[in-house]
């Protein structure tokens, strides 16, 4: 390990310790060995790591887990502390991001195709591997982003996943330029991707059950904000599903003008109820899924959030309660996204 920083040997660490409801405390925090980086990875000292809907589905097990006690985390701000074997791409105490994408094979049909996203041997961080609930965390250098040296790792961090998953939810939902938008459901994704439509000339319409998200939809230039079932003023050309709420599926088709199309955002969502063909597919409606990313993905959103900065929306929250930061975004108490710092 060829390193300009003293690594020392152990961590404070969060791991997933028994998947269950959050009240049940999945959670444990515990000292665990620093991470030694392999070759083609490098090790990554945590500034700031954002708390995604996806950790709360690994923490409450919606989604099972694929190894024991993993540190969960993938929307990591840090530097780099230590470079394994192989690697030359990331210098020493650069500043990189952290995503949900770890590795791909790269030789599969879907890596050939510039779809590596729905690579079926891909690795996720903080699922396969530990994440940013942590003071250090590995990384393949490839599957890390340069991020600027400089603004808070705080207002970064969001953009690893709400930021970059949403973008590709938003090119998902294939919006005509100037086109008609409706946004379902207002967390820490929705509010950047909003941003970044408005920014590009859309007009959004923001659905959401939480007063304080149609507020600050509304703040964030949203043309206008409703309930989560309500009828958007005007029939949409796309809509992003980012509420892990089943039964707005209908209501969100029913939404779309002819030729629109619903993309869903989340990795997990509740049952979709039965779907009615006339009232919700007819006229060339397409309803689509979203999964993941790639990294194209990732450097085309975090180049236009340089040029082109979202407001960020963070409740800060320090390391020791992770716990808590989960418990309120399974309680809808979040407004934008939750980040713990170091
Ligand atoms: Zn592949
Ligand atoms: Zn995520």
């Amino acid at each position: 390990m060829a390193g300009h920083v003293t690594v020392p040997e152990e961590m404070d660490a969060w791991v997933v310790a028994r998947p269950g409801p959050i009240a049940s405390g999945p959670l444990e925090r515990v000292r665990l060995p620093v991470p030694r980086p392999g070759p083609g990875e490098v090790l990554v000292e945590v500034e700031a790591c954002a708390v995604c809907r996806t950790d709360l589905h690994l923490a409450e097990g919606d989604l099972p887990p694929r190894r024991p006690r993993t540190v969960p985390g993938h929307e990591v701000v840090g530097r780099v502390a230590a470079r394994g074997p192989d690697t030359v791409r990331l210098a020493a105490g650069e500043r990189v991001g952290v995503a949900w994408l770890r590795s791909t094979c790269g030789r599969c049909r879907h890596c050939l195709r510039g779809a590596e996203n729905l690579c079926p041997y891909s690795a996720y961080t903080g699922w396969d591997a530990d994440g940013g609930y942590a003071r250090y965390l590995t990384v393949p250098e490839d599957y890390a982003y340069r991020l600027p040296g400089d603004g808070a790792a705080e207002k970064l961090a969001p953009l690893l996943c709400a930021g970059i998953i949403g973008y590709r939810a938003l090119l998902r939902s294939e919006l005509p330029r100037g086109g008609r938008l409706g946004v379902y459901g207002f967390g820490a994704s929705a509010h950047l991707t909003a941003q970044i439509a408005i920014a590009q000339g859309a007009t959004v319409h923001v659905l959401t059950r939480s007063a304080k998200a149609r507020e600050l939809a509304l703040e964030l230039g949203a043309a206008s904000a409703g309930g989560a079932a309500d009828a958007p003023p005007e029939p949409l050309d796309a809509a992003i599903l980012f509420a892990p709420a089943g039964e707005l599926v209908p209501v969100a088709l029913e939404a779309l003008d002819r030729g629109g199309t619903l993309a869903v955002a989340g990795i997990h969502l509740s049952d979709v109820p039965v779907l009615d063909y006339r009232r919700h597919l007819f006229q060339e409606r397409t309803l689509r899924s979203v999964t993941a990313n790639t990294r194209a993905d990732g450097r085309a959103f975090l180049e236009i959030a340089a040029a082109c900065p979202p407001k960020v929306t963070t409740v800060p929250y320090p390391f020791g309660a992770a716990d808590r930061a989960l418990a309120d975004l399974a309680a809808d108490r979040v407004e934008g996204a939750a980040v713990l710092r170091m």
